[in-house]
């Protein structure tokens, strides 16, 4: 398919795009659109006047995946929706559904004011609900069934997430001591990725667990995954977290830089992030780095609870290829030791192609010097910001503001007035450019899809 060798943007370039302006309490008229990937944020406004003469509107709403608003208010704001929507249409032709029109919620601000209508070259058409039919979609039960995340975590907080009003689907991956399933949550009306651990621990232990997981309710960032809750029945917990759709990084094979890059900010802000909570990851690694199709990168599997790391050791032993040299002799954990792992990490997925095996990687890291790229076939500061993260020397690493720049990291301030830049590896990328992200998540999905289909 053409899609596969030029990403949905440009696949979607010559096809007509139909958004359906929802109008409050009323219908919904739906626009033809034959050049939908230059359309600009003015057009979709322009428009909007024209079907809500009546209302000032200065934005519009999306709804994602989840249900969740998203305000668009701006040309980059119609890029990253139009990636998310393009992204959905692959996802229904590729499983053979009806292609959904892009629907929009006008946010009207002011009572009527003065608007300009010139002359639009736009085509649009009425819809429905200009012919006197009812509602297109506004009373489809599957709506009102979705909740904000703002509702979920009222929900959550109460503690409502039991195993009663979850249903296991499909099994997402096995690790070390868990299976995550995808799994969909009744009364929310979510998918949410759940980790089933098995633990014979005492109840006394259970409780401290839980206690020490509610720090994951204050994480609040957009690189770091969403949590909805735990429970433990009978000897095992149940850890339910956000879902990603473009799972973890270990199952992609290599990544272009550009993509590369800014998938590197993502990880290095989460971090940043918890490591400004004071939290150490202590379990970086590809596969506790997740994807999804609105090009955003978050960190999952971290540290937060001692009891719970140290019950699942005692069930699983055993070291992993991305450890620290310090950690792996037993020496002191610091943010020095994520650091190695950030580094570790990015190099396995750029060498995913099998030629290094993690127990030779485990080897040479207590014994000889640390792995270093060919320099040739990636680029310079790709290979330097390995090496650098890489250094056996825990203190020779980079620190947080190594990485992303003084301003960013106010928490490990020295030298404010010289302070680092940041990594020239990690800031070239650093343009909050999702669609990216997003187009590379959607066409491997696609090659994989395709993939198991063929024989
Ligand atoms: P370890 O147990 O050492 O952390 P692991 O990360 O491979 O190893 P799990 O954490 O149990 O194992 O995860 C298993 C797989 O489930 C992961 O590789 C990932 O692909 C998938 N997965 C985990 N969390 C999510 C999520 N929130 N959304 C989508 N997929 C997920
Ligand atoms: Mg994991």
């Amino acid at each position: 398919m053409l899609w596969l060798a030029l990403g949905p943007f440009h696949a979607m370039e010559n096809q007509v795009l139909v958004i359906r302006i929802k109008i409050p309490n009323s219908g919904a008229v739906d626009w033809t659109v034959h050049s939908g990937p230059q359309l600009l944020f003015r057009d979709v406004l322009d428009v909007i006047g024209q079907v809500l003469p009546e209302a000032t509107t200065t934005a519009f709403e999306y709804e994602d995946e989840d249900g969740d608003r998203i305000t668009v208010r701006s040309d980059e704001e119609m890029k990253a929706m139009l990636s998310y929507y393009y992204s959905t249409v692959m996802e229904q032709q590729v499983n053979g559904q009806l292609i959904e029109p892009l629907q929009i919620f006008p946010r009207a601000c002011k009572p009527p004011g003065e608007r300009n209508i010139h002359g639009l070259k736009v085509n649009t058409r009425a819809g429905p609900s200009q012919h006197g039919s009812p509602a297109v979609s506004d009373s489809l039960p599957s709506n009102s069934l979705k909740k904000s995340s703002a509702e979920l975590k009222k929900i959550l907080a109460n503690g409502q997430m039991n195993e009663q009003d979850i249903r296991y689907r499909d099994t997402l991956g096995h690790g070390n001591g868990g299976t995550v399933y995808k799994a969909y949550h009744v009364p929310s009306g979510k998918i949410l990725a759940v980790k089933v651990i098995l633990l014979d621990i005492t109840l006394e232990l259970q409780k401290q667990i839980m206690s020490e997981l509610e720090i994951l309710y204050k994480c609040d960032s957009s690189y770091i995954i969403g949590f909805y809750g735990a429970f433990f029945v009978e000897n095992r917990i149940s850890i339910c977290t956000e879902f990603m759709d473009g799972g973890s990084l270990d199952v992609y094979r290599k990544i272009p830089e550009h993509v590369l890059g800014r998938i590197a900010i993502a990880v290095v802000k989460g971090l940043t992030y918890l490591w400004s909570l004071k939290i150490l990851h202590r379990d970086v690694k590809p596969s506790n780095m997740l994807v999804n199709t609105r090009g955003q990168v978050k960190l999952c599997d971290f540290g937060v609870s001692t009891q719970l790391v140290n019950s699942i050791a005692k069930t699983y032993v055993g070291t992993n290829a991305y450890m620290a040299p310090e950690r792996i002799s037993g020496e002191q954990y610091g943010i020095h030791s994520d650091v190695w792992s950030l580094g570790i990490s990015f190099m396995e997925i750029q060498k995913n192609q099998g030629s290094l095996m993690p127990l030779q990687l485990l080897q040479c890291i207590v014994d000889e010097d640390s792995p270093v790229l060919p320099v040739g076939e990636f680029s310079e500061p790709f290979v330097h910001f390995i090496t650098q993260c890489m250094r056996k020397q825990p203190k020779e690493r980079p620190a947080p503001e190594d990485l992303m720049g003084s301003d960013k990291v106010q928490h490990y301030h020295h030298n404010l007035l010289n302070g680092p830049k940041g990594h020239p590896f990690i800031m070239q990328f650093n343009d909050g450019n999702a669609a990216v992200v997003s187009m590379w998540v959607c066409r491997a999905l696609e090659e994989r899809r395709s993939q198991q289909g063929s024989p």
